[in-house]
Order: C-alpha cells, then structure tokens, then sequence
C-alpha cells in the first residue's frame, strides 16, 4: 500500500501515520518528494484503505497489486533520480559509463579515463572481480584493480562502477566504488542483494539472462526492502533461440520498466551483442527509447584486451557514437550529462 501525504502535511501527521502503519505490522519506507511525502507500507496484513485516507493530512491511498512494492511506479510516480556527486541519474540528462571489461593496469585505466571523459562520460566502468564462466579464465586484479581505476577515474573526475561478487567484498566497495555493479549471473543472489541493501552505496542491477521484468523487479526489491533505495536496472541482453548475437537487447524492457517502476533503466548494448561493429546502432536505439544511461564496453587497445576485446569499442568509435548520441538525446528532449544540450 502506498500513501501520499498532502502537499502541505505537517511532521506530526506524517508521524501519525507512520505509527498507525507500524502499530499494524507494517514496515514504513518514507520517500520524501519535490512535492510530496510517501509512505509505502510493505506487510502481508489487508486492511480497509479508507482507514487510512480519513487520517489527517493523508491524500490518497493506493493498494499495489504488484508483488515489488518499493520498486513500483506508484511508490514515486515522478521517477526516481539517483544522485552521486553532480551526476543525475534518471533525470533529462543520459548518463554515458564507459571503459574497458576488467581493470588490466592503472596506465590503461588513465588512457581510457581521459578519452571518455573528454567525449562526455561520466562514469568509469571496469571489473575487479569477474564472473568468469570458466573458473580457469582471468578472474580480475582484485583491490590493486581497484586501486588503479580510483585513481585514474579521480585524475579525470569520473565516478567508478564496478562489480562487487559477494559480501566480504563490500568494504573494498566503500573505499573505492561509486557505483556497485551486480553481474547478470548475480541477479538473483538473494543473500548478496540483502547485504548490498544494508549499504546506501548505489547499485546497478543487471538483468539475468533468463529473467523476465518482473524476476528483475524483484530482485530490486531485495535490494531496497533493505534500506537502500539507491537502484539502478540494467538491461544487457537475455537468451533468446537467436545464435547471430552474443545475447537479444531486449529494447521493449525500456519503456515497460519504466511504466513499472520509478528506477532508472540503463541500457549495456556491449553484452548484448558481444560484438564491437554494432554496439554503436544498438546504444543509438536505446537511447531513442529513453535509457537513462548506457555502460559501453571500450578499450584503447581491444584487440589485446583480457576480456570482452571483441565487444569493447575503439577509442575513435566512442568518440563517434557520443557524437551522434548528442543529437539523438536532442531528438527526445534529452540531453548527454554534462554537455549542453542540442536543439533538434
Ligand atoms: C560485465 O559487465 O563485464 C559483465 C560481466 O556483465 P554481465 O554480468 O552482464 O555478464
Ligand atoms: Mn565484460
């Protein structure tokens, strides 16, 4: 159930609520809007809504059918916007992450770091700690990798994403991560969601493979039930009968977790497709239908990379992709975080 307090609700009535909510057996997850404060009430117990809509202060009530009820639409129908130092995610500006698969040396973090800042991304990606299909494939640096995309990333002013793999690697993650990224094959990891909601460091959950929108919602609402609201959904490509691609992009899960949920919906065309000439029309598509962000697989050698080299774009084919995304943000009123917006 959610409950959206009036516009001008005093403190003690939104308390009051609160009170009456917990004296029920229901957890209270407030979310404070630009316009509005919500109280989503999460419990197994049905109640009479209109018990709750002749209280004081309170203006409306909506049960969610929903089984997520933290990641639904209603809890914040203006959408969610994930704010880390100037960055805005799920805001009108498309945030660009960008970088290579794994950290390989802090010299190459620092070559790629400066490239894709100066073409307009935000964020550095790069994985410390890699879900390897295989157990005798490289599995990262570890904290040294760590330490090398920090700095390179600081030495740019780029925020880091990268993934965290299981719990004991969360401390690592407070010291050096901005964003965590958790792997597709981790989706579904109920007891690595649970402890990532216990932090309050942003999240970027990718879709598993075989996950339907929902199983990703979710799997969200693991994440948030926690306390920590801070989510990001990320569409990377799922399974499908279709052998041509690495993975299908499912572009249709764009708008229809956006009609779902007030999340932010980023967009990895380089997992999808698993190859380097395409990931350019699948990002321009993807933004077309409103990502939030995309997170690019690039490498300034990736012929020699130690993974994904064959899904990580050229250094000039970023450039040109963060050119044509400028305009196509224009196109749908958008803009690339960070740069002035075009006119279209
Ligand atoms: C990655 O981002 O390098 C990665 C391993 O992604 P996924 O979990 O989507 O396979
Ligand atoms: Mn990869």
């Amino acid at each position: 159930m959610v409950i959206v307090m009036h516009r001008d609700a005093t403190e003690k009535q939104v308390e009051q609520v609160i009170g009456k909510l917990e004296s029920q057996g229901f957890d209270v997850h407030r979310s404070t809007g630009v316009e509005h404060t919500i109280l989503g009430a999460v419990g197994a117990k049905v109640v009479d809504t209109r018990d709750y809509e002749m209280v004081e202060g309170v203006k409306e009530v909506h049960r969610i059918s929903e089984p997520y009820k933290l990641a639904s639409r209603a809890f914040r129908p203006e959408g969610s916007v994930i704010e880390i130092g100037d960055v805005k995610i799920g805001s009108d500006q498309v945030v660009i992450m960008a970088g290579p698969c794994t950290i390989e040396n802090f010299e190459f973090c620092d070559i790629v770091a400066e490239r894709v800042k100066a073409a307009g991304a935000s964020i550095i990606r790069g994985g410390a700690f890699k879900p390897r299909t295989s157990p005798y494939s490289f599995q990262g640096h570890g904290e040294e990798g760590l330490k090398a995309i920090r700095k390179a990333a600081d030495n740019h002013g780029l925020l880091v994403i990268s993934e965290v793999m299981e719990a004991s690697q969360l401390p690592l993650a407070e010291d050096y991560i901005d964003i965590i990224q958790i792997g597709a094959r981790n989706m579904q990891n109920y007891g690595l969601l649970r402890d990532i909601g216990k932090t309050n460091i942003p999240a970027l959950l990718k879709r598993g493979m075989s996950a339907t929108i929902s199983d990703l919602l979710l799997a969200a609402e693991y994440i948030m039930a926690e306390g920590n609201h801070n989510v990001l959904l990320c569409e990377r490509g799922i399974r499908t009968f279709e052998t041509q691609t690495r993975n299908t992009l499912d572009i249709s899960a764009i708008p229809v977790i956006h009609n779902l949920s007030h999340l932010p919906v980023i967009v990895d065309p380089s997992h999808a497709i698993g190859v380097r000439d395409k990931i350019a029309p699948l990002a321009r598509a993807a933004v077309a239908a409103g990502a939030d962000g995309l997170l690019l697989e690039v490498h300034h050698d990736p012929d020699n990379a130690i993974c994904d080299g064959a899904q990580s774009m050229k250094l000039d084919q970023f450039d040109d992709l963060m050119q044509e995304l400028r305009v196509i943000s224009g196109a749908v009123d958008r803009s690339i975080a960070g740069q002035e917006p075009v006119e279209v």
